[in-house]
């Protein structure tokens, strides 16, 4: 019985630790597996693209320190089976060459990573895959488009928590539409985590993660992972044994380390930015505070109801300009100006001029882009450091 099977029915908490870790030879922990290769026998004789799977064959199909990293994040989500791969783009970017093909469309929204918009916007609409982006906190924008005769889209694509306006996304009503006229729901779940949300268990198809950010926690590698049932995995599997993008055992090793914590650094982030954003909001030099666990934030019924924990992701408004917001980020000791998110320490930046740059301005200000826009990751550093940190920062602008 492996250890993915022994916590089936046991808490998260309890996947996070055990769940899909294999060791071996008395190890508790799974070993690194350096081997590009493996012992071939009849049956790794055939077409790679074909065959099963779990098989270890070649490091870019399979390797069992991906596969306990994988199975981990498959257990936490509550899924059949997970891949993982060498970016959170290039998990995208499996997923949906798995699922669409020349003339198929799909509707999602400008409230996405910067990289996924300019992937949907600029690559795929090159190889004649459409994107349409309409407001889907209002699923009837979505209906609009499936009751178009002509159009029927194949997907639904959604993060539930957007980045970075901290938008919230009905994933039970997507999930319902989406099947309702035979789509499919792909759900980017990076900022929530499955500490928070479990977007299968609402009726999302597909979960999609950026392991980069939180289920790694540490900010020492870069990584994807794709989740959701054996039929459609084995359809995503296909693109990376063609395309490439597979994960190094080195990263798997610390994708799976990092996770072994996540329950416990989600719990601390949330609770030190759930303090920082109260403080944020009563701040005179601060227009606007975005957090979904602020009974301000517009669909705040919405994100008590489908997220268990508000997270540890902040964006806010200095002033009302670029410069106001820049010189904050500048003068913080505690947060370092860097892009990326969900490590145990805290960034800060403008995704003004980083990650969302891709988006055209007009479009990014139609979001709530606006001039002063600071994205903060909140660490598990001590808050009240953290407070300090930014009241000496906005006093000094
Ligand atoms: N999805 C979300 C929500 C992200 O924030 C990011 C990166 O910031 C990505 C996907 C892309 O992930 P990666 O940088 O690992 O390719």
């Amino acid at each position: 019985m492996s250890k993915s099977d022994k916590t089936k029915n046991m808490s998260k908490e309890t996947k996070a630790v055990h769940a899909g870790t294999n060791p071996s030879k008395n190890a508790v922990n799974t070993p690194v597996y350096l081997s590009s290769t493996f012992y071939l026998d009849e049956k790794g004789y055939q077409d790679w693209a074909n065959m099963d799977p779990d098989m270890m064959v070649y490091t870019r199909l399979n390797n069992p320190s991906q596969e306990a990293a994988a199975s981990k994040i498959a257990a936490l989500e509550g899924a059949e089976k997970g891949l993982v791969f060498s970016s959170g783009l290039a998990a995208i970017h499996a997923t949906i060459t798995a699922l669409m093909k020349k003339g198929d469309k799909m509707v999602t929204t400008a409230d996405i990573y910067g990289g996924t918009y300019a992937m949907f916007k600029e690559d795929f609409t090159e190889l004649g895959i459409e994107s349409i982006f309409v407001d889907l906190t209002d699923l009837e924008n979505a209906k609009r488009v499936f009751e178009e005769e002509e159009i029927k889209p194949k997907i639904i694509y959604l993060e539930p928590i957007s980045n970075p306006t901290l938008k919230i996304f009905d994933i039970e009503g997507a999930a319902k539409m989406a099947h309702e006229y035979g789509a499919l729901l792909i759900v980017d779940n990076t900022f929530a985590t499955p500490m928070s949300l479990n977007p299968i268990k609402l009726g999302a198809d597909i979960v999609i993660h950026s392991v980069t950010k939180y289920l790694n926690g540490h900010s020492d590698m870069v990584g994807g992972a794709v989740v959701g049932s054996n039929e459609l995995m084995n359809e995503v599997w296909k693109k990376l044994v063609h395309f490439g993008g597979c994960l190094d055992p080195h990263a798997c090793y610390l994708l799976e380390r990092g996770m072994r914590t996540l329950h416990v650094r989600m719990e601390r982030t949330t609770e030190n930015a759930l303090k920082i954003a109260k403080w944020l909001e009563a701040h005179p030099k601060i227009s606007k505070v975005y957090y979904p666990g602020l009974e301000s934030h517009p669909q705040y019924e919405l994100s008590k109801k489908m997220l268990k924990m508000g997270g540890g992701m902040i964006s806010f408004v200095v002033g009302n300009s670029d410069e106001e917001g820049m010189n904050m980020v500048r003068k913080c000791k505690i947060p370092l100006e860097a892009t990326s998110l969900g490590g145990v320490e805290s960034l800060i930046e403008m995704p003004g001029n980083t990650s969302h740059m891709n988006i055209p301005e007009e479009e990014r200000k139609e979001i709530g882009i606006v001039p002063g826009f600071v994205r903060l990751s909140v660490g598990i550093e001590n808050v009240d450091d953290l407070i300090a940190d930014f009241s000496n920062a906005l006093d000094s602008n």
